[in-house]
């Protein structure tokens, strides 16, 4: 393998093994997790609308300042946070970008960057490409939910510490943290004096009546947060890679440094189209995470009726289940299986650790899909029982 030793660990990825399973033997596809459906009708007009009237070159590097008004607007609107969309705001080729620009631009090689496990493949990857280091915090499986281990936490942020990600609502266990341990985490972050950036792309897809409080809105925890969010998630573009980050103008500048050369700028005419929806479509916002809940119930119905173990999703488009009841203790070895046995697609999570102990037998399901879909994935799943 000719890879660079930092990245062959990232070279291939369950995800695209698990899609070309489903795709040699006509699986429904409930590994990867978009939509199957587009996002609001003025949005894919406004779209339209900029490359007819010419917007296809370069934006300007820091993103449109329609775009980061709107993102800033946004998020005093919905949280009270404040950020000057001149300085405190960048846009970015997804949240993928903005992660791996805050990283590259603000940890040192060999330094610590520590993560929530399961984690989001990309936060490992850009902490490679940084040449830092990964230290885990784990969650426990508690019950029908996952819970974050405090005494892990306190143990893995010291003064060495570069920065913490924090992903919440949290792929792809569908956890949202609670206010306490947002507290924990904030407190830890201020003692060690550390930067925490937060993943927060699935912020308005939570369920059962639950807020999302972004960390940055606790004491103390502006001045050191890069928040990240992404239009992908929330309406339904994630071929569209707008995504954006805000926080004080020193650590965006220096995020800035790094995603000036990884893309310069990105998705010309898809940012205005963004400062649209931001504007007027957060109603139908409301509307998919509304239906969203709805798919979690079908779905979790269906793998409980099957004779699954089924966790509690409180938000994202994911749910995990424990396949142990119906014989099988390898998840990665049920997920392999699955697309030719029953022609269904799902991903261990398994994929998403360092330290599989807990994790070995459990399986992610994405619902972000119409509900034939899935109930015609419920249909083949009852074979299985
Ligand atoms: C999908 C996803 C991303 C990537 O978002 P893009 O805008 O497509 O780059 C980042 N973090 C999490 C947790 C995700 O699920």
């Amino acid at each position: 393998m000719r890879t660079v030793k930092r990245l062959q660990p990232f070279s291939s990825t369950i995800f695209a093994e698990m899609s070309q399973l489903a795709a040699e033997h006509d699986a429904i596809n409930l590994g990867q997790g978009f939509p199957d459906t587009d996002g609001p009708a003025a949005m894919l007009a406004a779209a339209q609308e900029a490359i007819a009237t010419g917007q296809n070159q370069y934006p300007p590097g820091p993103g449109i300042p329609a775009l980061r008004e709107a993102v800033a607007q946004h998020q005093l609107d919905h949280y009270g946070l404040q950020y000057d969309p001149a300085t405190e705001v960048l846009i970015t080729v997804g949240a993928t970008e903005a992660i791996a620009g805050a990283i590259i631009g603000l940890v040192e090689p060999g330094e610590r960057v520590v993560m929530i496990e399961p984690y989001y493949d990309a936060y490992a990857a850009a902490t490679a490409m940084a040449g830092a280091e990964r230290v885990t915090i784990p969650l426990i499986i508690d019950g029908d939910g996952f819970a974050l281990d405090h005494d892990a936490l306190h143990a893995a942020v010291t003064p060495e510490t570069a920065m913490v990600v924090i992903n919440s609502p949290h792929n792809p266990t569908g956890t949202v943290l609670s206010d306490e341990d947002l507290r924990a985490i904030a407190q830890v972050c201020i003692d060690n004096d550390v930067l925490v950036l937060t993943d927060e792309v699935y912020e308005h897809l939570v369920f059962d009546g639950r807020v999302h409080t972004p960390l940055a809105t606790l004491p103390g925890m502006r001045e050191r947060t890069l928040r990240v969010s992404s239009a992908g998630k929330t309406f339904n573009v994630t071929g569209w890679k707008v995504g954006w980050i805000s926080g004080p103008a020193e650590l965006i500048a220096a995020a800035r440094a790094a995603k000036q050369f990884m893309s310069f700028v990105g998705s010309g005419p898809f940012q205005p189209a963004i400062a649209v929806a931001l504007g007027t479509e957060m109603e139908w916002v409301r509307r998919s995470s509304a239906g969203l809940q709805r798919k979690r119930d079908l779905i979790s119905a269906a793998l409980t009726e099957v004779g699954f173990g089924v966790h509690r999703s409180e938000g994202t488009y994911f749910v995990c289940a424990d396949p142990r009841p119906l014989g099988y203790h390898d998840g990665a070895e049920f997920c392999r299986d699955l697309p030719a046995r029953i022609g269904v697609a799902a991903v261990p999570v398994s994929a998403f650790v360092d330290h599989p102990e807990q994790w070995t037998h459990l399986v992610r399901f994405a619902f972000a899909k119409e509900d034939t879909v899935i109930e015609q994935a419920a249909e083949r799943l009852r074979a299985l029982s």
